[in-house]
């Protein structure tokens, strides 16, 4: 493709909505243009992006057995309703209506189409086990769409969904998408680590996250350096640490406590450290209003929680419901004489003569203790791992590290084939429900975490595999004969091997066309100059600052090697 004829609209000036930097280079560097907020739309060289990922992900697929097929994006009412889920999506989902007052939705996952078509078309144990995936656009209306396209509206997922009759056969086929997620990763030059995740309150028996570590990662990875084990602080459970509290069996005793209303306030009035204290945070799970206690120096893991309440909504509960069950203003909640559940994470089983809220507006209790003074309804993990921690395994320390989550393989066991009455006959004749799981890997959001990976204050260094073009050759001036020639000829050559290949062909200043090329992260530059005469060209990688004059075959050739290594 020749520069001059391509649509690259290269900015130097971004929207300040742009707050990460793969959200900057791929609007700087021509890839895509914003629609609405969370929507995009992708320009040619963005396309180019996109359909080389694609394919890397086809093909560790294919190669691993699963088989292709596509689903419609709008689907009707009826598909969510056997598994109830036409309720649990709530706003995240797009609904519409179609001219005769039908209910439809545009599909922000598969899980039902994929079990349908399983029920309906497979009927014995001989097709089984069997993976099926699509590459597909879907709709979520995030609460809160950012970063581009890491986390958009419209988004192109790779979703599979494998189906098997017994629990070894799943786990078989979760470690078959395992080693091609390892392989897909890696073939995009991810740097990625694997981590335990939540697998929700409708359970599963296991489920895995691939993150790639990045410091504008919306997940946070606890991991340990010691034995490896890594997970997504929702799921890495606590290990209750020893607390310093006051020694011996002191009397429950009302504090005055004026105008305090957080913890920095209290460890002043109080002069002792955050950990001698316990919050209790109410909460509103659906309908229900619920005190949750954690020492005053952490945090609530909410996917804790709502796993154990099972709750479709989960957030802090309004003012005027915490006054109900408190008795008191927002800030004096406390677990003695509250009239809500309460439910306390397992660490204050440590504690003892601790500091609470007195349920009355302007009072702590001192020297409280669990079971003399109060009597909790449930004792469970409900803490945020945090740096420092004791690691759930090994009880070495754990390290935290925000990670962009680029996939997820989940054993989702027969929640759906039973919801949808998906079963196969087994060797003997016996109708049994298929069991599932299901794995994705968000399409864009690769792009941009590959981006967030590889690139410098000059733009984007694609990875060769994913690269729109492999090569670009820059005759210095065009109006040389020589060296256009000497350009053209090198270019044609890369075409006819089928390399992507552009030439800048622009009568424009060798600056402007070096810093586009940087710019659009193009992983082999072969520039034509003043040695074309003698068939001297200079051969420079993206990745590295260096650059070398070659003969032009000699030129050619590392570019073709280079390129087979990685394709
Ligand atoms: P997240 O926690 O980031 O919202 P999720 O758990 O909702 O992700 P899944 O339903 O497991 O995601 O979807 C599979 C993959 O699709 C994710 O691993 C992610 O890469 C991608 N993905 C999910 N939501 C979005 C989005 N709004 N925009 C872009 N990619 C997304
Ligand atoms: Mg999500």
């Amino acid at each position: 493709m020749k520069v001059s004829r391509l649509l690259l609209p290269t900015l130097r000036e971004v929207p300040s909505e742009a707050e990460i930097s793969s959200h900057r280079l791929m609007l700087r560097a021509g890839l895509m243009r914003k629609a609405a907020t969370g929507v995009y739309s992708y320009l040619p060289l963005g396309v180019k992006v996109l359909k080389n990922v694609e394919n890397i992900i086809r093909e560790g697929m294919d190669s691993h057995g699963a088989q292709e097929l596509l689903m419609p994006a709008i689907l009707p009412k009826e598909v969510l309703e056997q598994s109830g889920r036409w309720d649990v999506f709530g706003p995240e989902m797009f609904r519409l209506k179609d001219r005769g007052g039908r209910d439809f939705f545009l599909g922000p996952t598969h899980e039902e189409m994929f079990t349908i078509t399983v029920r309906d078309e497979v009927r014995s144990y001989k097709n089984l086990p069997m993976t099926l995936y699509q590459i597909q656009t879907k709709y979520r209306d995030e609460r809160r769409p950012r970063f581009g396209v890491m986390r958009s509206r419209e988004f192109i997922m790779k979703d599979a969904y494998s189906f098997d009759l017994t629990e070894e056969g799943l786990d078989k086929s979760y470690k078959n998408m395992y080693d091609a997620y390892c392989e897909i990763f890696k073939k995009m030059d991810m740097d990625f680590t694997v981590v335990d995740a939540d697998s929700g309150a409708m359970g599963g028996s296991g489920s895995q996250e691939f993150m790639v570590k990045s410091d504008v990662g919306e997940d946070t990875i606890a991991y340990c350096e010691a034995c490896g084990y890594a997970a997504n602080v929702e799921k890495m459970a606590g290990v209750p640490t020893e607390c310093d509290c006051p020694e011996g069996d002191l009397e429950a005793e009302k504090i005055y406590t004026p105008n305090v209303k957080t913890i920095d306030d209290l460890t002043n009035l109080f002069g002792c450290k955050p950990s001698l204290f316990v919050k209790t945070l109410i909460y509103r799970a659906d309908d229900k209003i619920v005190a949750v206690m954690v020492r005053g120096d952490r945090e609530v893991n909410e996917t804790k929680l709502q796993n154990y309440l099972g709750c479709l909504e989960l957030e802090m509960a309004e003012p005027a419901a915490v006054t109900e069950v408190t008795g008191a203003a927002v800030g004096f909640a406390g677990p003695i004489g509250i009239k809500c559940d309460v439910l306390m994470d397992i660490e204050i089983e440590k504690m003892k003569n601790f500091i609470v809220g007195a349920n009355e507006t302007d009072y702590h209790y001192k020297n409280v203790c669990v079971g003399r003074d109060f009597t909790p309804t449930a004792v469970l993990d409900l803490r945020i791992v945090t740096d420092g921690d004791s690691c759930p395994k090994c009880g070495g320390s754990i390290k935290t590290a925000q990670g962009i989550e680029v996939g997820h393989i989940f054993k989702l066991g027969t929640k759906y084939s039973k919801a949808f009455s998906c079963t196969c006959l087994d060797e003997t004749g016996t109708d049994r429900t298929v069991i599932m799981g299901c794995y994705g890997i968000g399409v864009n959001r690769c792009i941009a975490a590959i981006i967030e990976q590889h690139s410098d204050e000059n733009g984007i260094i694609w990875p060769v595999s994913v690269a729109p073009y492999k090569v670009i050759v820059v005759p210095v001036n065009t109006e040389n004969e020589v060296q256009k020639e000497l350009a053209d000829k090198i270019y044609e050559t890369f075409k006819s091997k089928g390399i992507e290949v552009l030439i800048d062909d622009r009568n424009e200043r060798p600056g402007v066309k070096f810093k586009d090329a940087d710019l659009i992260g193009i992983p082999i530059r072969i520039t034509v100059g003043k040695k074309a005469g003698e068939g001297i060209v200079e051969y420079k990688l993206r990745s590295e600052s260096a650059s070398a004059d070659m003969t032009e075959n000699d030129a050619v050739q590392a570019a073709l090697d280079l390129i087979s290594s990685k394709i």
